[in-house]
């Protein structure tokens, strides 16, 4: 039995594609279906349904022989972890973004950068902002927050927000302004080093059979 862990939304939905390409139809809706295992037309492979933070986790400790996670959440469990126990052999590029720091419209980013003042900032990807702010050398104090980070500027807990960011149409309905991006963001394949140990073939014909379906931009 082959496992992949996948979350729901758009990387369950942006994976679909990559699957069919390599001959695997997943049988059950997850949307409609209430089920966390889902079938597939082929016997021997299988879809686990997970929070998206949560992949990494699942196919590190061998819970799924692989699965699809987004860069910012390897990046996050990667500094809990030291990205140990998970292989990492391919960039998806499906569910892309970027990650950016956004103010509300009225407070002056470039001059509190400036001047050195401390900034607060809200953020669920708390080792990615501590990072990017350390290496800009920019003080700042960093509010872990699960959620609704669009929030945080507007009720006057945090200056800024780090988040990801596609269209900016969240940002814009929040009145919000992106004002600096960090880091383009995309989902990765990842694979539990000994299950790719034990069912090399089929692992690796599943991990070909997504290159060559890969989108090319
Ligand atoms: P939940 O919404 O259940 O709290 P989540 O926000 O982690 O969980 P999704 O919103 O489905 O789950 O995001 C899953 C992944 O998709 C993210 O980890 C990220 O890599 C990518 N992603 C998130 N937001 C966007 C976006 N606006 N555009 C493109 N990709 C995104
Ligand atoms: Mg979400």
């Amino acid at each position: 039995m082959i496992t992949l862990a996948l979350s729901k939304g758009r990387i369950f939905d942006e994976t679909m594609p990559l699957l069919a390409a390599a001959g695997i139809t997943v049988t059950e809706d997850p949307e409609t279906s209430r089920k966390l295992i889902l079938a597939t037309n082929r016997p021997e492979v299988r879809v686990v349904l997970v929070r998206a933070t949560d992949v990494p986790t699942y196919v590190q400790f061998g819970g799924a022989d692989l699965g699809v996670a987004g860069l910012d959440v390897l990046l996050e469990h990667g500094s809990e972890w030291g990205g140990a126990g998970l292989y990492q052999p391919l960039d998806l590029r499906i569910a892309k973004c970027r990650m950016s720091v956004a103010t509300r419209a009225d407070f002056d980013y470039a001059s509190a950068v400036r001047q050195g003042s401390r900034i607060r900032v809200a953020t669920k990807y708390v080792s990615v902002a501590r990072n990017h702010f350390a290496d800009k050398g920019v003080h700042v104090d960093l509010i872990k927050l699960y959620g609704s980070m669009e929030l945080a500027p507007l009720t006057g807990l945090a200056d800024a927000i780090v988040d990801l960011v596609s269209t900016g149409s969240t940002l814009r309905a929040n009145q919000l302004v992106e004002v600096e991006q960090i880091m383009p963001i995309s989902s990765r394949l990842v694979v539990n080093p000994a299950a790719l140990k034990l069912k090399r073939e089929p692992i690796r014909a599943l991990i070909d059979a997504f290159e060559r379906a890969l989108p090319q931009d």
